[in-house]
Parts: structure tokens; sequence; C-alpha cells
């Protein structure tokens, strides 16, 4: 049976269903093959051209490219997009960006991706208007027990607190390393309140791990203390809102530290 004839009215239908439900499957393809981030109507034109380059290519050739080779060919030579290239097994390339995005001592993120997660919160709490909250947290006097201990058994105090901390925090709770002993975990669609009481039992919880050499700390037991801020109260972009959870964790160590301060 012929083809039934194009129907204009048809296509614009579906290409309204499709604008509708914001579908990213052309961008998604586009960019696992070559790390490209165009437009989803783009990447679409583009993923069209690249099988037929790849079917013009196969002919030539008398044999199947595949279409890792045809997108290679189309976006290095036809229209020179994608300028340097180098051959990378994707393991290894997955490897390197999770490299790229983590601390090497704990695997947490870095302060750098963590506010890039951040901002993206930001903007979908604000589409959505919805609440989120971030929480710092630092441990107390981590400088006596480098300096009775050395810096490789801190080194290891911070791996373990890390590891502790993420075994109590939700699969999607975001866990970043910002500075030397100091930690921040990004709380989306939860407020103060619940990031309050997760808070403490992260406390709770470092004040009861045994931590190798604790004794010599003031407390006899290694604690931290931590502050909450919560979105859009706290503060309506990054900065403020850390800012704020900042200002709460001074509070925490200026009343006694081994707390948590929720608000102010
Ligand atoms: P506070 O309760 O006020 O937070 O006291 P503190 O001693 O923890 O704070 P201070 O900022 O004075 O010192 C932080 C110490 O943390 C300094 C350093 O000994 C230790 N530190 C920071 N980064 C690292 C790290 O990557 N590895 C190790 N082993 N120690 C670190
Ligand atoms: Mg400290
Ligand atoms: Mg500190």
């Amino acid at each position: 049976m012929d083809r039934p004839p194009d129907n204009p009215a048809l296509k614009e239908k579906v290409q309204r269903l499709v604008e509708k439900r914001q579908t990213h499957l052309y961008h998604d393809l586009i960019y696992s093959l070559c790390q490209l981030d165009l437009p989803e109507v783009e990447a679409q034109k583009r993923w069209d051209e690249i099988l037929k380059h790849k079917y013009w290519i196969s002919e030539k050739l008398g044999r199947n490219v595949g279409i890792r080779v045809a997108a290679l060919d189309y976006f290095y030579n036809v229209t020179q997009e994608v300028k340097y290239v180098t051959m990378m097994d994707v393991y290894q390339f997955q490897q390197a960006k999770q490299n790229a995005v983590t601390d090497w001592l704990t695997g947490v993120y870095l302060k750098n991706y963590f506010y890039t997660l951040l901002e993206k919160e930001i903007a979908r709490a604000a589409r959505l208007g919805e609440k989120f909250s971030v929480l710092f947290l630092d441990i107390d006097y981590f400088k006596i027990y480098n300096d009775t201990h050395g810096h490789l058994p801190g080194d290891a105090v911070l791996k373990e607190f890390a590891d502790a901390v993420s075994g109590l925090i939700r699969d999607y709770d975001i866990l970043g390393r910002y500075g030397g002993e100091e930690f921040v975990i990004l709380f989306p669609s939860t407020e103060r309140e619940q990031a309050a009481k997760v808070a403490d039992e992260i406390r709770q919880t470092i004040e009861d791990y045994p931590f190798p050499g604790e004794m010599i700390m003031p407390a006899k037991t290694l604690t931290i203390s931590g502050g909450i801020a919560e979105y859009p109260v706290d503060g309506a972009d990054a900065q403020t809102l850390l800012a704020s959870a900042d200002k709460a964790l001074y509070h925490s160590k200026q009343t006694g530290r081994n707390r948590i301060t929720a608000s102010l």
C-alpha cells in the first residue's frame, strides 16, 4: 500500500503535542552521542541529518558504519561544530566526569559543582513554588584533632564522617564539601523543621560514633555544629541562602557547639 499523502494539519497537531509534553528525546540522543547541548527542535533536525549521513556513508563503504561514526563524521567534517575530538572508552569518560565534580578524599561533591546543583534547585523550586533547605555542618575544634594526631588520621576522620552522613540522608539529597572540615547538604523539597530533624540525627550520630583518638577533644568525643537556611525566606539566591546558613552555623559555634541552629 502507498503511504498516505502528507497531512499538514495532523503534522502540526503532533508537533503541538510533542511541545506540550516537553520531550527531550532528540536533545538527549545528540547529547549522549557527542555532548552537544542543542535545543530539542534543532536536535531533531540534526538527528534526521545524521541518519541520512549514516545511510550515505554506509552505501559508499558497503557496510553499516553505525550511528557513532556517522555522527562524528557529520559534526567533525561536515558541520565542523566539534573541533577537537578524542576517542575514549565511555566508562573511562564517565569516571573522568565524576572525578571532575567530586572530592578525592571524601567522594562527595566539590563546592563548585554543589553550587551549580544549588542554582538548579533554586530555579526548580521557583518554578514550582516549593521550599527547600540547606544545612552547613562544621566539625568542632578539628584543629585540635589534627594538631594532636596529625593530618593523615585527620583525613581518615573526614572520610568516615562523610560516609556516615551519606548513609543518613536520602538518595536525592546532595552532600558537598564546602571547605576543609565544612560540609553542606541540600535537601530538595524539604522544609526547615524536617531538615532540622535530619540535621539533629546527624549531629547525634556523630557524637555517638567512635572516631579513633577522639578522647583528646574538648568534649571527649568528636562533635559537629550546624546551621540551616530555608528557601526562599532566608535567601532567594544561592549566595544569600548560603550566607544565612553560615550565620546560623556561626550562632551554633557561639552558643556552645555540638548543636544545630534551624532559624535565627
Ligand atoms: P571550630 O569549632 O571553630 O570549627 O574549630 P576548628 O578548629 O574546627 O576550626 P578552624 O577553622 O580553626 O580549623 C579547622 C581545622 O581543620 C584546620 C585544619 O587543621 C583542619 N582541616 C581543614 N581541612 C583539612 C583537611 O583536608 N584534612 C585535615 N586532616 N584537616 C583539615
Ligand atoms: Mg571546625
Ligand atoms: Mg571551619
